[in-house]
């Protein structure tokens, strides 16, 4: 199946982690000889100690691009190359092994965590079964990592994950994916379910941990003004395809394609004096199993052409770093304010630089940019 290019891959001067190359997965329908297209040949790659933000509406893919990465599913075909080890062709128990180092978090942590087991075992129970180090240096090693994500050791010893807040199980889920020392973790969700006072809370977390552990982050969300707090480059997927990729704050300041436009508009402003954004949007995201020919925004984008229904559209570089597959990307379009951004104000005063950069409020009239051909 045709992808969405690769133009946006770094080269071989990048200290490259995670690469991933024309990744599909499908799964059978049934017995209707369909499949669901769940994620259609995308390409991304993400350097040493970067954090890539992976954010679309729900049923884009990103989530099964988070579990392919891990080969959970197994990719129906493409490559997963994470520490110069391609993953797709290991054995399960190499595979086992490799996932050590990379590691999950949910969106639902209380379900993800045992509801029988005390919140120390919980967090011990990796080491125990890689058998790292000795019994005192495990519960040392577990005492800290539960300490620095902000969690009583004392209190994880005698109680379970029910007796914790939301919140906090989300912190005991890191502690379990910390202690294992894994150099990605995969963050799916992590921060949806949680109060908005409390999404800062554990964003301030991952990027405290981020520095002190050596980590490399993927952060899947479907909530565009959560992702740019955290990511250095973020990459938006619609319907199992990637459509724009680049910097955070340049994708931000001058989003391209008309999909994130229209994510970028939809963002609720908390002030009932704010003149609404056009949505322009039409319509439910088409099904996965038939999903429209050309570029799958074309049923719902308010600049498609007859171009866009017959052609697919690669990814293109428009700036630097800053790669758009679109044949009419759009230019002069911000769809932000600072109301927006404040909504992000953390609890302990730590607002997010964004605020400090100005950005055009209003502004909508779109400016389609033909491209020069694929
Ligand atoms: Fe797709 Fe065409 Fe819209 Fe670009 S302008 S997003 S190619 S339908």
């Amino acid at each position: 199946m045709a992808g969405t290019g690769d133009a946006h891959l770094r080269g071989t001067d990048a200290d490259i982690l995670l690469r991933v190359d024309d990744l599909v997965v499908e799964f059978p329908v049934g017995r209707t000889g369909l499949k669901v297209h769940a994620v259609s040949g995308i390409s991304f790659d993400i350097a040493r100690g970067e954090t890539l933000g992976l954010v679309g509406e729900s049923g884009c893919g990103k989530s099964t691009t988070g579990r392919a990465v891990m080969q959970l599913p197994e990719p129906t075909s493409g490559a997963v190359t994470f520490e110069g080890r391609e993953l797709t062709s290991l054995s399960r128990s190499e595979m086992r092994e490799a996932r050590t180092h990379m590691q999950m978090i949910f969106q639902d942590p209380i379900s993800s965590l045992n509801p029988r087991r005390k919140v120390r075992d919980i967090v011990l129970e990796p080491l125990h079964i890689w058998k790292k180090g000795t019994k005192a240096e495990r519960e040392t090693l577990v005492d800290k990592v539960l300490e620095d994500v902000g969690i009583d050791p004392e209190r994880a010893k005698t109680s379970q994950a029910h007796e914790f807040s939301g919140g906090q199980c989300q912190r005991i889920s890191i502690a379990r994916a910390l202690v294992l020392d894994p150099a990605l973790i995969i963050c799916d969700e992590p921060v949806s379910a949680l109060d908005v006072s409390v999404q800062a809370q554990v964003i301030n977390l991952l990027e405290d941990l981020k520095e002190r552990y050596g980590l490399t982050l993927v952060f899947i969300a479907h909530d565009l003004a959560v992702v740019k707090n955290i990511s250095d480059r973020v990459a938006v997927m619609y319907l199992g395809k990637l459509c724009e990729v680049g910097p955070s704050d340049e994708l931000y300041r001058q989003p391209l394609h008309p999909y994130t436009n229209l994510l970028l508009a939809s963002i609720p402003v908390p002030d009932p004096e704010a003149e609404a954004l056009p949505h322009e949007v039409v319509g439910e995201p088409p099904s996965p199993v038939l999903p429209p020919s050309g570029c799958r925004f074309h049923p719902r984008c308010p600049n498609a052409q007859d171009r866009c229904s017959a052609e697919e559209p690669k990814l293109r570089e428009m700036g630097e770093g800053h790669f758009v597959a679109c044949h009419f990307p759009v230019e002069g379009v911000v769809s932000w304010d600072e109301t927006v951004l404040a909504r992000q104000v953390t609890t302990d005063g730590r607002a997010h630089d964004a605020r400090d950069e100005p950005i055009t409020v209003g502004g909508n009239a779109t400016t389609p940019v033909p491209d020069s051909g694929g």
